[in-house]
This record gives C-alpha cells, sequence and structure tokens, in this order.
C-alpha cells in the first residue's frame, strides 16, 4: 500500500476507504461548490428583481438576463462537478500522495501568508491562462462558452466548459499542493476563490460588499469589463497585471475613474 501505485485490485478498493478521500478531493470539491452558490445565489436574487434604488450601482446600464442563463448555469456546474468527481475518483492513486494534510494547524498568520501566496500565485497563473485561452482553437472550443454571457450574474460565475473548469480547479490547487497546506487553509482559500467568481460576475459594485476589505480587489466592475469589452482584464483577482503587461479593457479605467469620483483618467 505505500507503493506510488497499489499493486492488486483490494488494494485499489482499500484507498477509496481512507478517510482522507473523502475530505480531502471529494470535501474540497463540496466545500468549492456549496460556497460557490452560498454567495452566488443572493447576488442572482438580487439581479433578478434588479431593484431600482441599487441601479447606480450596477457597471452595465442595460438590462440582466438571468432568466434565460440561470439554468444553464445550474446545468453546467452539475455538469462540471460531475466530471471532476470521475477525474479526482480516476487520479486519487496518486493524488493520495500529496501533502495536504490533517495534522496540526498552522499558527494564523502562517495562515494568512499562506493564503495570499495562494491569491498571488493562482491570479498570475489564471492571467496567463486566461490570456492563451482567448487564442486560436482554444478560444473558439473552449472560453467561448464563458463569453456567451456578455452581462454576467453571480451565478454565471461558473458557466463554462468542462476543460477550462478543469485548469481553473487545477490552478487553484497548485498553491496549496506546493506548500504542504493544511485541509482547513485550503478549504479557506477555495472559499474566497469561490467568492471571486460569484463577486466578479454579479454585476453590482455594492458600497457595503465585503469585496472592498480585500486589498487590491477592484470588484465586480474589474471583470464586467472583460465580458462586455470581450478582451483585456483577464486576471481573476489582481489588476495589476493588466497594469503591468498593457491589457485593460477598452473603457475600464475611464469607468473606474468616473465610478470613484476620479478626475478623468487616460485610457
Ligand atoms: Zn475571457
Ligand atoms: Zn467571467
Amino acid at each position: 500500500m505505500n507503493a506510488l501505485l497499489p499493486t492488486s485490485f483490494a488494494d485499489l478498493l482499500a484507498l477509496y476507504q481512507d478517510p482522507m478521500f473523502w475530505l480531502f478531493p471529494m470535501g474540497t470539491l463540496a466545500v468549492s461548490t456549496v460556497m460557490f452558490l452560498l454567495f452566488a445565489l443572493p447576488f442572482t436574487w438580487l439581479a433578478w428583481r434588479d431593484p431600482v434604488s441599487l441601479r447606480r450601482y450596477k457597471v452595465q446600464d442595460t438590462p440582466f438576463d438571468v432568466a434565460r442563463w440561470f439554468w444553464p448555469s445550474l446545468g453546467r456546474l452539475t455538469l462540471n462537478v460531475s466530471l471532476i468527481v470521475v477525474a479526482l475518483l480516476l487520479a486519487w492513486p496518486l493524488l493520495r500522495h500529496a501533502p495536504i494534510h490533517l495534522g496540526e494547524m498552522p499558527a494564523w498568520y502562517v495562515a494568512v501568508a499562506q493564503i495570499l501566496f495562494f491569491v498571488f500565485l493562482d491570479d498570475f497563473l489564471y492571467y496567463w491562462m486566461h490570456r492563451t485561452m482567448h487564442k486560436g482553437f482554444l478560444l473558439r472550443h473552449v472560453h467561448s462558452v464563458h463569453h456567451r454571457i456578455r452581462h454576467t450574474t453571480a451565478i454565471n460565475g461558473n458557466y463554462m466548459h468542462w476543460f477550462e473548469y478543469l485548469c481553473t480547479a487545477s490552478l487553484a490547487l497548485l498553491g496549496p499542493m506546493l506548500v504542504g497546506a493544511h485541509l482547513y487553509v485550503l478549504w479557506i482559500w477555495i472559499a474566497l476563490r469561490q467568492f471571486e467568481a460569484a463577486d466578479g460576475h454579479c454585476g453590482y459594485v455594492l458600497p457595503w460588499n465585503p469585496g472592498h476589505l480585500l486589498p487590491l480587489y477592484e470588484g465586480a466592475g474589474y471583470h464586467d469589463f472583460h465580458h462586455s469589452q470581450y478582451q483585456g482584464n483577464y486576471a481573476g483577482f489582481l489588476p495589476y497585471l493588466d497594469r503591468f503587461f498593457g491589457s485593460y479593457a477598452r473603457g475600464y479605467l475611464a469607468w473606474r475613474a468616473k465610478f470613484r469620483g476620479e478626475p478623468g483618467t487616460p485610457e
């Protein structure tokens, strides 16, 4: 059983009775899905109601199209999660050697430092993956699925091709694997990542949104412009990468300056 891969069918079956199989891959997928829905459903309900009092906080002036994309978004999420379950079942004989653990919790400041590292690493890698997906075959056959929706609501955050979902999930796991994270730290990070997926698509920049507490995060307007303009604003959390690599979406800086009440900012 200590071999890299099991050597008999009985050994293989025994691997799936390991509590860590249910806690690490399956538990993390459950945390990911539940947290996404917890973040996304209230925002989606808000967009469906589209109250007049909140319209000044909308990024786009046009009406939301919640009715058209709600069930397809839940359908895609169900399909993608089901495929990940199969992938995790197949990968577990190797994945069980991953350094994710349930031992002693790290000190709080170590956990915070690890999560910050996950944010920056994931965001950097996501930026380049996303830019790559905006070209050729990957754009036509994979990423264009996510871009069918130009005026998004939170539930559309995981409306994507299964291959993109698999790549995005793998990127998010990379940081925790590198540092050998505690399982609970991994779960906190995944919850934060799903907050980003829901909030980035919610269509509102609300003043009471707790996302404003996150340093460097610029809220839903940033990714909303990626959908409305189809190009630019490629990062997940942190727009500094677009500033550095000159890839802001058309009109985003002017909108941000106006929204913040700043003097005109050049494109
Ligand atoms: Zn895109
Ligand atoms: Zn998106």
